[in-house]
């Protein structure tokens, strides 16, 4: 993300807990308090390359707010990340936390680097760089990292070994989202698309409208469109589309997943059968859209093409500020990703549990546990929304402005 994006996403994020704080009408001073992070880790990084020749990273480690427990949030690798982007996701992790009603603060780290133009080697190198700078602020009651973008259980592995060689002992709930034999739990990866479906079975429920048939577009292949496409096909929807960075398939019958799958791999494109651009993926005549790749999907160019009733933002940001508030007047519902992506942040908390306790959950158990977590994450915010008549959005940072500023002594 170049700089001026990540002013733009803090100040966006920032803008929304400091218009909602006022218009609960709270103290300037703690809205002070719920908007700047409480402590901002800037660091360099020097690794040997391959070569022989050393390299300067620079990294991050943001510890936005704590009172209701332990700082939580991923570690993002990518050539675009500024302190900023760093900043805006853990005051966002803060938001979600609450939101899903876990115990912990928010907090997010980063490494400005392409860690595709490293080999295996250099990538270790850094990632146990990256662990040896933060492990002293860093602990299973003080602040439990997590993969993100371009970070993976194995270099979460690297991580954790690297911060038990230095403080001398096993803590496996400081890092979530490990391998299963360095103590991840089951269920994690399929977690966030499992929670989005858990999420939408929800509404509909509210709406009294039915699943089975409902039309779906998915925008994104990977980790949280792969699993939400997959898992929302076994409960009955009819997802007609879906899309990755280069292609996408249209298929009025019901997208064939696993035969989009073997043709990317086999020819690099999931269009087995008509083949269908990102955008018009989104304007589809859907009854719901769920962008599950990239921010800023949804934006002032194409809000007016949408026709789908229902969005669930299973990415992070897919819609501007701008094109949210033009479909939520138009009357769309729309499901913030606070709550629709918080299936991940909920399982690796199950996995932090499972770490401190040192016992081990079958995945049928983490998958009840998620759904009734979620659905009661989903509960409070929807009756919030009914009550006061607000859309969902505002009343998830209503609702967990409210437990965080209440938190805070
Ligand atoms: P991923 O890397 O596994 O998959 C991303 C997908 O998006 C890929 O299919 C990729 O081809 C596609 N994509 C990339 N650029 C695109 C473009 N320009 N147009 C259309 N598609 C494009 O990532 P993921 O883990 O699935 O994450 C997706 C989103 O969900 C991100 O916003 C992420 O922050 C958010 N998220 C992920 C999790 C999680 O547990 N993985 C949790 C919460 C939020």
């Amino acid at each position: 993300m170049a700089e001026n994006q990540g002013k733009k996403m803090l100040e966006s994020a920032q803008g929304l807990i400091t218009k909602t704080s006022q218009k609960m009408g709270l103290d300037p001073q703690m809205i002070k308090r719920l908007v700047e992070p409480e402590i901002a880790h800037e660091f360099s990084l020097v690794i040997s390359m391959d070569s022989g020749k050393k390299q300067v990273f620079r990294g991050w480690r943001i510890q936005h707010n704590s009172a209701l427990g332990p700082y939580k949030g991923g570690i993002r690798f990518h050539r675009d990340t500024v302190r900023e982007e760093v900043q805006a996701l853990a005051t966002l992790m803060s938001i979600k936390c609450a939101v899903a009603g876990l115990p912990y603060g928010g907090g997010k780290g980063g490494i400005a680097v392409d860690p595709k133009k490293l080999s295996t080697t250099e990538l270790e190198r850094l990632s146990r760089a990256f662990a040896s700078k933060i492990t002293h602020f860093i602990g299973e009651d003080i602040d439990v990292p997590a993969p993100d973008v371009n970070t993976t259980p194995q270099i979460m592995g690297w991580m954790i070994d690297e911060y038990q060689k230095i403080i001398g002992y096993k803590s496996p709930a400081t890092f979530t989202g490990k391998p299963i034999a360095l103590g991840g739990s089951l269920g994690r990866t399929e977690a966030t698309g499992r929670g989005g479906l858990f999420v939408l079975l929800a509404l509909l429920a509210k709406l009294k409208k039915k699943s089975k048939g409902a039309t779906v577009a998915v925008q994104g292949f990977g980790n949280v469109g792969y699993y939400f496409a997959r898992l929302a096909t076994e409960a009955g929807f009819k997802v007609v589309a879906v899309s990755d960075s280069k292609s996408g398939v249209y298929d009025k019958a019901g997208v064939n997943l696993e035969k989009a799958l073997k043709n990317k791999k086999e020819k690099g494109t999931v269009a087995y059968t008509k083949a269908i651009s990102n955008e018009e993926l989104l304007q589809l005549d859907v009854d719901i859209l769920v962008p599950a790749a990239l921010e800023n999907v949804i934006n002032a160019q194409n809000m007016s093409k949408i026709k789908a009733g229902i969005i669930i933002e299973m990415a992070n940001g897919p819609l501007t500020e701008e094109s949210y508030e033009y479909l939520a007047k138009k009357g769309v519902i729309i499901v913030p990703d606070v709550l629709a992506n918080s299936g991940g942040v909920t399982v690796s908390y199950l996995e932090w549990v499972q770490g401190k306790a040192g016992f081990w959950w079958s995945e049928k158990e983490v998958n009840n546990k998620l759904k009734e977590m979620i659905e009661r994450a989903f509960e409070v915010i929807w009756k919030k929304s009914v009550d006061q008549k607000i859309p969902l959005k505002q009343a998830a940072f209503e609702t967990a402005i409210e437990r965080i500023s209440s938190a805070m002594v």
